[in-house]
This record gives C-alpha cells, sequence and structure tokens, in this order.
C-alpha cells in the first residue's frame, strides 16, 4: 500500500515524491509487484489510472540499479555538435503510443521518473520535421516513446536506431493503435524489437478495451503467464 515497501531503488523513491505521488493507484498497487519478478502485463486501464507510472515506476526501478552498466552510449551534452556526434539511438524501453499528444504526456512522466538517474528518455512522433527527432535521437536515449509511423520511418533510416537492446516493450492504448491500421507497422515495429526476444524481455500492453485484436496481440507477445489486471 506504500511505495516506500514495494522494493523500488532509492533514487525511484525520491522522483516518486517530487512528483508528489503519496499512494500507488489500484493499477499501480498490482503492476509495480508484478513488473518488478518479470512478469509480462495485460492492464486493461483507462487514461487518468496512473497507467503510465504503473509501468514507469517499476521498469526504471530496475534500470536504474544497473544504469552505470546498461545507459547508452552519448555524446557530451555540453558540447553535442549533431553535424559530428550523433550515436545511434539504443533504447532499453520502448513504448508505443497511438498519438503525439499521449506520446508527450507520457514522454513528462519519464523524465521526472529518470531524474537524477543516468537513464535519459527521449520521444518521437509524427507531424513535425524529422531533422530535429534526428538530432535527438543521435543524443542516446535509454527509453524511447513514439508512434509507431514515426518510429517505423527512423527504424528504416541506417544508423539511427536500433531495437536491438530493447528489454521492454510496452504497447500503450493497443485498442486505439489497433483500429488505426497500424497493425502492419506494428507487426514490423514489435518483429524488429523481438530479435533477441528471450526469456528477459519483458512486455505489457495497456488498453482501455481488450477486443479480439488486441487479444491475438497479447498471445503473440506475452509469455504464456501474463498476469490480466483490470
Ligand atoms: P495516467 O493514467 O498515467 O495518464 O496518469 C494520470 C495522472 O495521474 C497523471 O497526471 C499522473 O501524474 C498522476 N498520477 C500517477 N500516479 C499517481 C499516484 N500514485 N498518485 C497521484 N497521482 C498520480
Amino acid at each position: 500500500r506504500e511505495f516506500a515497501n514495494a522494493g523500488l531503488h532509492p533514487v525511484m523513491l525520491e522522483n516518486i515524491k517530487l512528483c508528489g505521488y503519496r499512494f500507488p493507484t489500484p493499477i499501480q498497487m498490482y503492476c509495480i509487484p508484478a513488473i518488478l519478478a518479470g512478469t509480462d502485463v495485460v492492464g486493461i486501464a483507462q487514461t487518468g489510472s496512473g497507467k503510465t507510472g504503473a509501468y514507469f515506476i517499476p521498469i526504471l526501478s530496475r534500470l536504474m540499479g544497473k544504469a552505470k552498466k546498461l545507459a547508452a552510449p552519448r555524446p557530451n551534452p555540453r558540447t553535442y555538435n549533431p553535424a559530428t556526434d550523433r550515436v545511434r539511438a539504443e533504447p532499453l524501453v520502448l513504448v508505443i503510443c497511438p498519438a503525439r499528444e499521449l506520446a508527450v504526456q507520457i514522454f513528462d512522466e519519464a523524465r521526472r521518473l529518470c531524474y537524477r538517474s543516468l537513464l535519459r528518455p527521449a520521444v518521437v512522433y509524427g507531424g513535425v520535421p524529422l531533422r530535429l527527432q534526428l538530432e535527438e535521437l543521435g543524443r542516446g536515449c535509454d527509453v524511447l516513446i513514439a508512434t509507431p509511423g514515426r518510429l517505423k520511418a527512423l527504424m528504416d533510416k541506417p544508423g539511427v536506431l536500433s531495437l536491438n537492446r530493447v528489454k521492454f516493450t510496452i504497447i500503450d492504448e493497443a485498442d486505439e493503435m489497433l483500429q488505426d491500421d497500424w497493425e502492419e507497422d506494428m507487426k514490423r515495429i514489435l518483429a524488429g524489437a523481438d530479435v533477441n526476444a528471450d526469456d528477459d524481455h519483458t512486455y505489457m500492453m495497456f488498453s482501455a478495451t481488450f477486443p479480439k485484436e488486441a487479444r491475438k496481440l497479447a498471445k503473440r507477445y506475452m509469455m504464456d503467464d501474463h498476469v490480466r489486471i483490470r
């Protein structure tokens, strides 16, 4: 019932406090221990339920313990020159969501929860020129939040982004995404992130409803013993 007893990294506990979260919401109460234990999760949850924290709090907490070893290569932020210093982004966490506003909101939460850690979040979405996002990815990132169309476009550019290191894939508002004809892009993206999928790769899916297509997706990518939380 309290964050302090959940076995979270001390930096994460500090960040939760800075966010002003005093008690876990119901979805967080279920998801945090499950994800800390490495279980795949399907959460039936609306925006406003605290679902973003439900996946970021345990995932980022787990990564904080290993951030020195795991954090992606990146240029010096003070002297970063996109013309010469760009690295290939190799995130450990990939969040896919249907719309720009949601992506920005998720990014905001990621930024607050990554605070004072070595983990660096980045966000990419369609409808804006590629150039700035290429520069942004060129700074390196550990947590990437993306809409599917733009993500696929970036995956197709050589040397920009590799999903080979992704250990956590989160499909947020899955029902919206499946409605928007993004099934093909999603398949490509998930296949890209699935290359090194082993028992270590955790999949999470959040959806307000759980239609047949979403169930199919869950069946294809989730471990058999995933938990469904509503
Ligand atoms: P979400 O459902 O992830 O979009 O979150 C909805 C809102 O609830 C966001 O503004 C979060 O910052 C906030 N929130 C998330 N977790 C908590 C919590 N444990 N206590 C209070 N507010 C929270």
